[in-house]
């Protein structure tokens, strides 16, 4: 047992990550603890996740809705912060020794950069941050000695089965994907996908915005992206195959050919607990593989015409620069419209390329200049939403 509990400042604590983060953290016997907690608008949940972990601070991002609530049943122990600018501050607390960054899309990617900022090690979930400024945020880390451990199931098999060889002998990363519930529709019948249809994810639980990513299969473009930052991978070494159990999460090939995977049942406990722990492992919460009983692994490559969004992930994971931020944005804008049924299902994947496409690509942004991109993008989503 360590001297003292690893500080852990759980970012989007009321998420399906952050949830599970909190299991994680419970059920760690002392070695971690919750020292901060965010949310955005579940904030009944917030204070009822105070009561339970008695963290320091209390975040609640939308100052709005924050200043509307009624805040009595919060422990008096718990400082209650206001507003986006709180993530920023507490990001960089000198109490905090991990950030695990579980807030859904761009508003994810100011306080991982503050964490970063002040050395800090950030578990990742929030693949957006690394998707919209992957190249800033490695010069980051080069400058400060901070350090980012994935959570994103994919990236944290690759991280692991790296350990096996140097960076030079690597010869191929292998991203693996469900196919998600729609890997066998028909065109026609993918016209008609409801929200209810595109939300039940077969192997998955998660929040809204990636289960949708999932279905069109721009998670697995904006995961291409993450791993070609998390690891300094060339995109063009980046492949993507379908294996719907979900039970190898991803596959490293070595230039002598060996492949080394990651295995175990679909629970994001596991790589949350991987990054949480890091260097060490410990007795796990998650699931576990079933020996005694068959099992069925299978693969095969995705048909790229079903799946377009694979060769928008492999086009900005080769260009770089602001193709991302403009990528990330898009989507996070179409798929809020999706949501809000004022955009067919089908017609997420193609206008996200038809924004990317109008952009006017810079290979060295800044990240002031990636943040206007992120607001041009949306506005041009607008154009496809039918009102
Ligand atoms: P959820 O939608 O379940 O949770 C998102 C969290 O972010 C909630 O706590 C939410 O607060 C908070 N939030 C939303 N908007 C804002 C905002 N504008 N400012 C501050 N906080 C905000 O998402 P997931 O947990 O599914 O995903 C989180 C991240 O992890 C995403 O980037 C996703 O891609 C990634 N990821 C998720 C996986 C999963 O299994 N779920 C797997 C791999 C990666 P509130 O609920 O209070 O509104
Ligand atoms: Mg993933």
């Amino acid at each position: 047992m360590p001297e003292r509990a690893k500080r852990i400042a759980v970012f989007g604590s009321t998420g399906s990550i952050g949830r599970s983060a909190l299991e994680v953290i419970a059920a760690s016997g002392g070695r971690l603890k919750a020292v901060a907690l965010s949310a955005h608008s579940r904030l009944e949940d917030l204070v009822e996740q105070a009561r339970r972990f008695r963290p320091k601070w209390v975040i609640a991002a939308n100052a709005k809705a924050a200043d509307a609530f009624d805040w009595k049943g919060l422990p008096k122990s718990c400082e209650l912060l206001k507003g986006p600018a709180a993530l920023v501050s507490v990001a960089g607390e000198k109490d905090v020794d991990v950030l695990l960054a579980g807030i859904v899309g761009s508003a994810g990617l100011e306080s991982t950069w503050a964490a970063l900022e002040s050395k800090k090690t950030v578990a990742l979930a929030n693949k957006e941050t690394l998707v919209m400024a992957g190249g800033l945020i490695g010069e980051l880390v080069r400058r400060t000695g901070g350090q980012i451990l994935p959570v994103d199931s994919e990236h944290s098999a690759l991280f692991q089965a790296l350990k096996a060889g140097r960076a030079s002998e690597v010869a191929r990363l292998i991203l693996t994907a469900s196919g998600g519930p729609f890997k066998d529709l028909s065109p026609a019948d993918l016209q008609r996908v409801t929200v209810a249809e595109a939300l039940a994810h077969p192997t998955w639980t998660m929040g809204p915005k990636i289960t949708i990513d999932s279905a069109t299969m721009m998670n697995k473009a904006l995961e291409i992206i993450e791993a070609r930052w998390l690891f300094g991978v060339e995109g063009e070494r980046i492949s993507v195959v379908l294996h719907p159990q979900s039970i190898v999460h991803s596959l490293v090939e070595f230039v002598d050919g060996s492949v080394l995977a990651q295995m175990s049942p679909p629970d994001m406990r596991l790589p949350i607990q991987y990054a949480l722990e890091y260097p060490d492992r410990a007795p796990g919460v998650a699931e576990r593989l079933d020996w005694s009983r068959a099992m069925r692994l299978d693969f095969e490559p995705p048909d790229r015409d079903r799946f377009p969004a694979i060769a928008l992930g492999e086009q900005c994971a080769r260009a770089g620069g602001t193709s991302g931020a403009v990528l990330n944005a898009a989507n996070e804008a179409a798929v809020a419209a999706f949501l809000d049924g004022d955009l067919h299902f089908t017609e997420i994947v193609p206008a996200c390329r038809s924004v990317l496409s109008a952009h006017n690509f810079e290979p060295n942004p800044s990240l002031e200049r990636l943040l206007q991109l992120d607001r041009w993008a949306r506005q041009e989503i607008s154009r496809w939403v039918c009102v």
